[in-house]
């Protein structure tokens, strides 16, 4: 495999500074890139303005067509790619290849959709057709915790309203994504879905560039507040999709043996590192004890080590810096009378490795409560009053996910609609679906990713109207 940028339907080193991209599991060095360099960014963007004069008039079954066979290469790559994913994000092989698995699925979502023409009947006789239109180039620049998927949820909606794309991977995470850019453009024409690598200047070069229509973003709210911010001039439009602390509410008349490993398994859903992974975790006293201690069991039986092997349950962090992030966050529980109730696990001595970690005995105003912990760790809170549960829930920036766990639908549903989230689950939460929109309020995010409505955000409305 090549592990180069790719330009113009063309693999070609990029002539920047080399970056080395990292397994999590051992700190071994995978790969060593050179970094596309900023004129390349700007080849890279010229060749995709001009892929869009013809891609923007392609039919609509071409389109469908192509998504086809793109998501049957991904299938028959699939073994190989999921390697590629463990290799560089760490997550275990089994969640690797649900990653490619579920991103051929999404592909054929999309292609599914069909861009609706709206005919209006003017009152003052006219007919006016309302369009919806592609864009242009549109910049996509994807995080490292889900490399390979949230890349197909950028890049297909925009293919598919007849835009052409540059993509960013994070610099952590690369290889899975080059391997995508590199399957679609077996089956699309030149310079319509691009790639360029690195760090420093590449990504915003990217994103403030003014020959691009849209940016979307996947990553933390001060990097998207900072591309917003970067818009103004050309008026660009920008998807972005933060970051959360998505509330768990747990009723007492939950089954507990039934519910503990769907929220364990949401909350520590990619070692946590999930943006809409359940973050804090609120349970009604009279189930307290029995479900702290199911949760307990079931982090304790994990097999912590490296995704490559087939016993392994549990992966590592993905990279240095949120490993400190959250171990600075687990410490800082503790010192404020914090109490971890999973057990200390013997952890492999290389490779960003923190053992699922559940802390009782907390309250709001600590960090691993208040903030965004991406990672694996779950503060656990014993609530009596659901009013005074809802006022907590709400009570920060993020608004991105919630859930409510119940065997009462309507008194969840209840307590559903007071939730300030872009996303509410009932006995469920993360599992996310390609026909709903998906997008934060308050600083988690701006617009919204899937569902039609999604998929219309990359393109702008055309009223034609006809007097005949
Ligand atoms: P960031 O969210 O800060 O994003 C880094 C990426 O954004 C890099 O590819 C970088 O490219 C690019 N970038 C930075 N500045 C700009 C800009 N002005 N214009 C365009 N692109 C830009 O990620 P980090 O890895 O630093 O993670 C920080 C935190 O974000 C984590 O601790 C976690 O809490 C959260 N996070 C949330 C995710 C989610 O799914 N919502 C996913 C991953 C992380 P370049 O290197 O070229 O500057």
């Amino acid at each position: 495999m090549n592990i180069n940028m790719i330009l113009n339907g063309e693999s070609v080193s990029g002539l920047g500074e080399t970056f080395s991209v990292l397994n999590p599991a051992n700190e071994q060095i995978i790969a060593e890139i050179p970094s596309t360099t900023v004129e390349q960014v700007n080849q890279t963007i010229a060749a995709a303005e001009e892929a869009f004069k013809t891609w923007k008039n392609v039919d609509d079954d071409t389109i469908n067509s192509a998504f086809s066979k793109i998501a049957n290469d991904i299938r028959l790559a699939k073994d190989e790619i999921a390697q590629l994913i463990t290799l560089e994000q760490g997550k275990p092989l089994g969640l690797a290849q649900f990653e490619v698995e579920g991103g051929a699925n999404w592909i054929e979502y999309i292609a599914s959709l069909e861009v609706p023409v709206e005919t209006i009947q003017d009152p003052g006789g006219k007919i006016i057709k309302v369009y919806n239109r592609p864009l242009g180039v549109v910049a996509s620049i994807t995080p490292w915790n889900w490399p390979f998927l949230i890349a197909i949820w950028h890049l297909f909606p925009a293919l598919k309203t007849k835009n052409t794309v540059v993509n960013k991977p994070s610099e952590y995470t690369p290889l899975s994504t080059i391997k995508l850019v590199e399957i679609i453009n077996r089956h699309l024409p030149k310079g319509v879905c691009s790639i360029v690598l690195g760090k420093g200047a590449v990504g915003q070069t990217l994103s403030e560039h003014t020959d691009v229509a849209k940016v979307t973003f996947t990553g933390s709210t001060r990097t998207g507040q900072s591309i917003l911010s970067h818009s103004v001039n050309t008026l660009k439009s920008v998807v972005l999709e933060l970051g959360g602390n998505d509330v768990g509410i747990v009723l007492d008349d939950v089954d507990v043996e039934e519910v503990a490993p769907k929220i364990f398994g949401s909350a520590f859903l990619n070692m946590g590192q999930t943006c809409a992974a359940l973050k804090r975790l609120y349970v009604h006293e009279n189930v307290y004890d029995a479900l702290t201690q199911k949760l307990t069991e079931i982090a304790d039986s994990q097999a912590v080590g490296n995704g490559t092997d087939v016993t392994t349950t549990f992966g590592p962090v993905q990279n240095k810096m949120q490993y400190n992030k959250v171990k600075a966050m687990i410490d800082d529980a503790v010192q404020n009378g914090g109490k971890i109730i999973t057990q200390a696990k013997q952890l492999p001595e290389k490779g960003y490795f923190i053992a699922p970690t559940l802390v009782t005995n907390l309250k709001e105003g600590i960090s691993l409560v208040d903030d965004e912990q991406f990672g694996p760790a779950l503060p656990i809170i014993k609530f009596r009053d659901i009013q005074d549960v809802i006022k907590k829930a709400n009570n920060t920036s993020f608004g991105l996910g919630g859930s409510v766990w119940s065997k009462d639908i309507e008194k969840a549903q209840e307590i559903a609609n007071q939730l300030e989230t872009g996303t509410v689950w009932i006995n469920s939460h993360s599992d996310l679906s390609p026909a709903a929109e998906f997008g934060g309020w308050k600083l988690s995010g701006l617009g919204y990713s899937f569902g039609l409505s999604g998929l219309l955000l990359y393109t702008h409305k055309q009223a034609v109207h006809i007097t005949q």
